[in-house]
């Protein structure tokens, strides 16, 4: 158990991001604060850094705890809002910690639930696209139940935040906490690390440092990517909204991975060429998300094209690919 040393300072609002030193958490610090809330960061650190949240050290309406979050929580004060978004988030990230990955999804969310209940804060849960796993219907929409192998290597991910999703509607409905959960299609953008092993950072690392790039499989495979700053809308949306069922927030541009790969090539001007790598195993075949519940309830839909998105984040993965 850890007791965080916040007080309340003020009238803000407050709310406690898990997670909020990793890629989505920190941009979510950066927008919660923008809006007026005084925001916990709490992570351990697993697979976020400090340099995610280094600009918002000193700053009064923030506060950062380093602690892992499958412990028991606690947290001095009122807690309006709980965006619960720790959790190894890339294959390769969580392949390489399948147990703390399936401990946060069922352990960490168990303890931030029961926090929000304690305070009667919102809870928002960050589940993913994962639950639908090779899918069978596409594009996926919220009331499809998924194609998940729970044995499988990507099972500790996607059962857990399966579990994840369970719990956060078991709460709703027995305890009557307020929870949002939203299925988050493959985010990219700043903050990324270079050698998390997601398409996109590695991608970017090869093409900018004049390797090949790695497509594994024979890349027909597909994804649909959202540049962040969408994403972010989306999640605040939906964390102002009364609706308590599953919400997709993805951009529902589809693309084929080998595509993709030759994208990247061109907006950085690479010479790099392609070489196909054998797929990992349960590696979902299609991904594209149905996003008629987002426009509908949160008059949300996706403002940047992927080349929109992508060019702005060239920038960030140069500078990264130089240090
Ligand atoms: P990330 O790895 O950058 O961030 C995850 C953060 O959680 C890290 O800072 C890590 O240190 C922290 N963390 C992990 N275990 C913890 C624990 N036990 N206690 C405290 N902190 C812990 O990944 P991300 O891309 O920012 O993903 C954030 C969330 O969004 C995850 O829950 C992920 O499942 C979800 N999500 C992300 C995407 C995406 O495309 N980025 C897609 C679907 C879902
Ligand atoms: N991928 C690839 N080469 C890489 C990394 C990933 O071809 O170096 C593929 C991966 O097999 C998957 C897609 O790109 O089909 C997206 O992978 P990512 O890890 O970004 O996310 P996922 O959607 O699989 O969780």
């Amino acid at each position: 158990m850890t007791t965080t040393n916040t007080t309340q300072s003020s009238e803000r609002p407050r709310a406690l991001i898990t997670g909020g030193a990793g890629f989505l958490g920190s941009h979510l610090c950066d927008r919660y604060i923008k809006e007026g809330y005084e925001v916990i960061c709490m992570d351990n650190l697993s697979t976020g850094t400090a340099d995610n949240i280094g600009h918002l050290i000193g700053n009064k309406q923030f506060t950062f705890v380093n602690y892992d979050v499958t412990n028991y929580i606690h947290v001095n004060g009122d807690l309006d809002l709980i965006l619960h978004f720790a959790s190894p988030a890339s294959p390769v990230d969580y392949l390489e910690m399948p147990i703390q990955t399936l401990k946060v999804g069922s352990l960490g969310t168990h303890k931030a639930l029961g926090l929000a209940k304690e305070k009667g804060a919102r809870f928002l849960l960050a589940s993913t696209s994962e639950v639908y796993g090779d899918p069978l219907i596409h594009p996926q929409s919220e009331d499809y139940w998924g194609n998940v192998n729970p044995i499988g290597q990507r099972g500790v991910y996607d059962e857990a935040k399966r579990f994840a999703e369970a719990m956060a509607m078991a709460y709703h409905r027995y305890h009557g906490v307020e929870t949002r959960i939203v299925r988050i299609f493959n985010t990219y953008g700043t903050r990324m690390r270079i050698h998390d092993g997601r398409a996109l950072p590695t991608f970017m690392r090869q093409a900018l440092s004049g390797q090949p790039l790695t497509v594994y499989g024979d890349g027909s495979q597909t994804r649909s990517f959202t540049y962040v700053d969408d994403l972010v809308e989306g999640i605040y949306r939906l964390s102002q909204s009364d609706y308590s069922d599953p919400v997709n927030i993805g951009n529902p541009q589809e693309v084929s991975i080998l595509e993709f790969a030759n994208e990247i090539i061109e907006l950085t001007g690479s010479d790099s060429e392609i070489i196909f790598e054998e797929l990992p195993k349960d590696d979902p075949q299609v991904r594209q998300p149905d996003i008629s519940r987002a426009q509908e309830i949160l008059e949300w839909e996706p403002q940047y094209s992927r080349s929109e998105g992508l060019s702005k984040t060239l920038a960030y993965f140069k500078k990264k690919v130089q240090v």
